[in-house]
């Protein structure tokens, strides 16, 4: 079988919370935070809320 290359192109793009899993939807606001690791990758981080923020800030 040949692939047509569409299993690649899966976003990273998360829509839950980075804390409590719950579901966002992309299409209305929420709160991200993007945090740059030592070896230059960026991860965004989707919250529910401000307070699943500050827990996340807390871990
Ligand atoms: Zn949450």
């Amino acid at each position: 079988m040949v692939s047509n290359g569409n299993d690649t192109l899966q976003s990273e793009t998360t829509n839950e919370c980075a804390v409590c899993g719950a579901e966002i939807e992309t299409d209305t606001w929420h709160i991200v935070t993007a945090e740059t690791s030592t070896d230059s990758l960026i991860t965004i981080r989707t919250f529910c809320s401000e307070g699943c923020r500050d827990r996340w800030e807390e871990i």
